[in-house]
């Protein structure tokens, strides 16, 4: 599908954490994308329709609306920033769909912060075949108020949603950086897909640790946020 650009009008913003916007916009005819893929959005005002920034799709395939998880940083004048300004009827400009996160097979999915979005519409579309099945969410944090759609995950995976807080320690969430001991305590099969998504430090320790742990590099799926 081609397409350069599509004006999109927004349908409603939510907050769902204390800076996780969630927007949902109008699909445009024949616009397709497979779960875990993105796209560009701009901002539909001048000064900021060139402004590109990449995002996820946390809506279904299937769905009538498009919605975006946002984080945004308020402390700088950039795009998520513009975003938190929005209401209601206001203007997304998306465009083409890319991203190389999809779902090839069970496995065990770890994200730091934002970089849990491709996981978030997997996971969605994994539930709406009944097809959860064993797979795993290791979920980095600084605090437990940054956790986007807790009890979504919670609801959805049970036992096998393992959240890591660097900056809290609280009962029952494991505390510190993703590491390697900390992995190997939640691997239970190594013949699985690994997918790795969040910012860029974060995912260069880990992939070092999975391979450490003996896991072939061919099973690891990324993309770094
Ligand atoms: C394929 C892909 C998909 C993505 N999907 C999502 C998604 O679904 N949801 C999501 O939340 N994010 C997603 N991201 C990340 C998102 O694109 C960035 O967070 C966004 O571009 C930031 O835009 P900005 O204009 O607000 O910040 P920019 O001006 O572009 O700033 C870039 C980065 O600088 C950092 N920064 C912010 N404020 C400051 C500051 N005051 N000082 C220093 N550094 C700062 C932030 O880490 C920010 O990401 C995705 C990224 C990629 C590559």
């Amino acid at each position: 599908m081609f397409m350069e650009q599509q004006i999109v009008t927004i349908k409603a913003l939510d907050k769902v954490t204390h800076d996780v916007l969630k927007i949902v916009t109008e699909k445009p005819n024949n616009y397709n994308f497979n779960p875990g893929q993105a796209t560009e959005i701009s901002i539909n005002k001048p000064a900021w329709n060139d402004e590109r920034r990449p995002f996820t799709f946390t809506s279904l395939p299937q769905d009538n609306y498009l919605e975006f998880t946002i984080k945004t940083y308020p402390s700088h004048n950039g795009v998520t920033n513009e975003l938190l300004q929005l209401k209601v009827n206001d203007e997304l400009i998306v465009h083409d769909v890319f991203g190389t996160i999809g779902f090839g097979g069970d496995g065990i999915f770890i994200a730091g912060g934002a970089g849990v979005t491709p996981f978030i519409s997997i996971f969605r579309f994994l539930q709406s075949k009944n097809k959860i099945g064993n797979n795993k969410l290791i979920f980095a944090n600084k605090t437990k108020a940054d956790i986007i759609l807790k009890e979504e995950f919670e609801n959805l995976l049970g036992n096998n949603f393992i959240n890591v807080l660097s900056d809290e320690k609280v009962e029952g969430y494991e505390h510190g950086f993703i590491n390697e001991l900390l992995l190997k305590k939640h691997i239970n099969n190594k013949e699985q897909k690994f997918y790795l998504c969040g910012p860029e430090p974060m995912m260069e320790a880990i992939e070092k640790q999975l391979i450490n742990l003996n896991i072939d590099t061919e099973m690891i799926i990324k993309e770094k946020f």
